[in-house]
């Protein structure tokens, strides 16, 4: 039992109606259950291993969902990279280990899924990447055609591969994110085609399975925070959404503050945190290496604004440098391998404990969104070329050992 709700002037549609935002205000809408029906087993909870599907008594979802096995991340303790941050105790939830590599695939279940359920014949997104690969991929298990606008130029070679291979159609738009977004909208509103991306409230509840798996991780208790990316918006406000059901469920007893990070040249929300804005002030030449989070005007900036706000978090920005030596931290002292975008929770995390914002025996729950081999080709310019050497003994020596 469920509904959706404008989060701006309260509007109810049912739950079966074509719409992604409220047609009375435009405002950004949201999934309402009933959660006095709703009954969590607590003994299976407990039992069961984490994936996105355990949680479906809190999914949107009145079919078999279409499903490759996606959540069931790991959460890995990080003693070597704490210790360098210079806090108690630090865990880092790897969305990177999901199918195609990033947390997208949690929505995207849901998201396809309600696509079949509503009985639309296409699926359509505009991504900076990981969006058009998980659209892809889900698209093709459910047998469904898939399209997908991305800026020319700015997707990581990875994500382009994927959507490719899985058979999507892949449209290289002359302009950025935003305008991808705002054409794909266009484009959705005039044909028969379900818009996949996060300002559909459906995608947003299967993302919010990140954080039932971290209080589940952590034996039904969450940490003091979660730090995490932020480019459009939507993953920290369905995380927080997360958190605050197990918590009316009596499932867990709080919530943790929710930290956004984006880099200095793309930071809208940020700032908006900063100068306690009601909501953003889009910026129209968003750049960073980060190319994930690289987006000007975040869709869900204010239910970000709210999430953040709410859970009493904050959220800062980082440079591309910072950004490059936590994804190198996070590589070379605990074996994780991240897109730039991930990263920005890990350099963002050590500029907050440096500033005194974060206290050092917090708990605290980094989230790396994405994988390495998302962008190789940013790994080879950051890092030094392969040596290469004569096939002799004594140049491999020398190239090891020197003189
Ligand atoms: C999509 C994405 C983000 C940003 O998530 P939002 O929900 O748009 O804020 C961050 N990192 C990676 C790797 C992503 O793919
Ligand atoms: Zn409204």
């Amino acid at each position: 039992m469920y509904h959706l709700k404008c989060i701006e002037c309260g509007a109810e549609y049912p739950k079966d109606e074509l719409i992604y935002t409220c047609s009375k205000c435009d405002g950004l809408l949201d999934v309402i259950y009933d959660y006095s029906s709703i009954k969590l087993d607590m003994e299976k909870l407990k039992s069961e291993c984490p994936s996105v599907w355990k949680y479906a008594k809190l999914l949107p979802v009145d079919r078999e969902p279409v499903t490759i096995k996606e959540g069931g991340t790991p959460l890995y303790k990080c003693e070597r990279l704490a210790e360098k941050i210079g806090i108690k105790a630090l865990y880092v939830k790897h969305e990177g280990m999901n199918p195609t590599g990033s947390f997208k695939d949690r929505g995207m279940t849901v998201g396809v899924s309600k696509a079949l359920e509503l009985g639309m014949k296409t699926v359509a997104c505009a991504s900076t990447g990981n969006t058009s690969a998980a659209l892809a991929i889900y698209g093709a298990k459910a047998g469904i055609p898939v399209v997908v606008l991305l800026p020319e130029g700015k997707v990581a070679l990875g994500k382009v591969a994927q959507a490719l291979m899985h058979g999507a159609k892949v449209l290289s738009i002359r302009g950025n994110f935003d305008d991808a977004l705002a054409l794909v909208r266009t484009l959705c509103s005039q044909e028969k085609i379900y818009l996949l991306n996060s300002i559909n409230p459906f995608r947003l509840e299967g993302q919010k399975t990140i954080g039932f798996e971290i209080a589940d991780q952590l034996g039904f208790k969450v940490p003091d925070r979660v730090v995490l990316p932020v480019g459009n918006a939507g993953n920290i406000t369905a995380i927080h959404k997360g958190f605050r059901e197990f918590k009316k469920l009596g499932v867990t007893d709080a919530i943790p503050k929710m930290t956004g990070i984006q880099a200095e040249g793309s930071c809208p929300i940020v700032k908006a945190i900063k100068s306690g804005a009601e909501n953003i002030k889009p910026e129209k030449n968003p750049e960073t290496v980060a190319t994930a989070i690289r987006i000007g005007n975040p869709v869900n900036a204010r239910k970000a604004l709210l999430a953040i706000r709410k859970s009493e978090g904050t959220a800062e920005s980082v440079s591309d440098e910072e950004i490059i030596e936590a994804q190198k931290d996070l590589a070379r002292l605990e074996g994780i391998g991240v897109e730039p975008a991930s990263a920005t929770s890990v350099a963002g995390l050590k500029k907050l404990v440096d500033s005194g914002v974060v206290r050092r025996d917090e708990t605290v729950v980094c989230i790396t969104t994405g994988h390495l081999l998302k962008d190789p080709e940013e790994v080879i310019k950051i890092c030094e070329p392969p040596i290469v050497v004569d096939a002799k003994i004594e140049a491999i020596r020398e190239a090891i050992f020197g003189n």
